[in-house]
């Protein structure tokens, strides 16, 4: 089976790689992640995710757009959970992407952090997978946290971000509030 894999960073595409290579997928990778900031921090992940596509040898597609600028409009005009319209809009661009590229099936490694809002990627994923007639391979790749992270720690060289991706996650890694 041909999937799309949404890719948020390498670390986190290392389980669910596993994960669906044994359920004998053909992973086409692709890394659209216009939350990160700032652009140098994209970069970074976006090269260290490269390198490990290559080790790993699976394709992978990283669209030439950034746009940061539609991305922050969006979430300061959202008046809920900043993190839903974050997972929408990348999981929108993924289900779009599979469509147009003929795959049928799509998933993301946001199933894989300990840190997102799992049920709310899960609904979302279905939601799109739905509007675009796809489906949308749900797992819960957080079984396999600590074999992740093994895997990761032996590897030595692959760059860990310290935060989620946007300036708020950013923001709230440093800044207590006084009192
Ligand atoms: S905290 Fe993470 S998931 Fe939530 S909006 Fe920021 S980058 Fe997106």
């Amino acid at each position: 089976m041909k999937i799309l894999l949404h890719i948020c960073c390498a670390p986190c595409a290392i389980y669910p790689l596993k994960i669906l290579r044994s359920n004998g997928c053909d992973i086409y990778g692709l890394f659209y992640n216009p939350n990160i900031h700032p652009y140098l921090e994209y970069q970074k992940r976006l090269e260290t995710l490269k390198t490990y596509a290559g080790q790993e040898n699976f394709s992978l597609q990283c669209p030439d757009d950034y746009p940061i600028e539609n991305f922050l409009r969006g979430i300061l005009g959202e008046k809920g959970d900043r993190c839903a319209y974050c997972y929408y809009t990348r999981l929108k661009y993924a289900a779009g992407f599979a469509k147009r590229g003929g795959l049928k099936v799509f998933t993301t490694t946001l199933l894989y952090s300990k840190y997102q809002k799992h049920e709310l990627i899960k609904t979302i994923g279905q939601k799109l997978a739905a509007e675009y007639e796809l489906s949308f391979f749900y797992h819960d790749f957080r079984e396999g946290w600590e074999i992740g992270r093994d895997i990761f720690r032996k590897d030595g060289g692959m760059y860990r971000q310290p935060y989620c991706g946007c300036i708020f996650s950013e923001k709230e890694r440093f800044y207590k509030k006084n009192g």
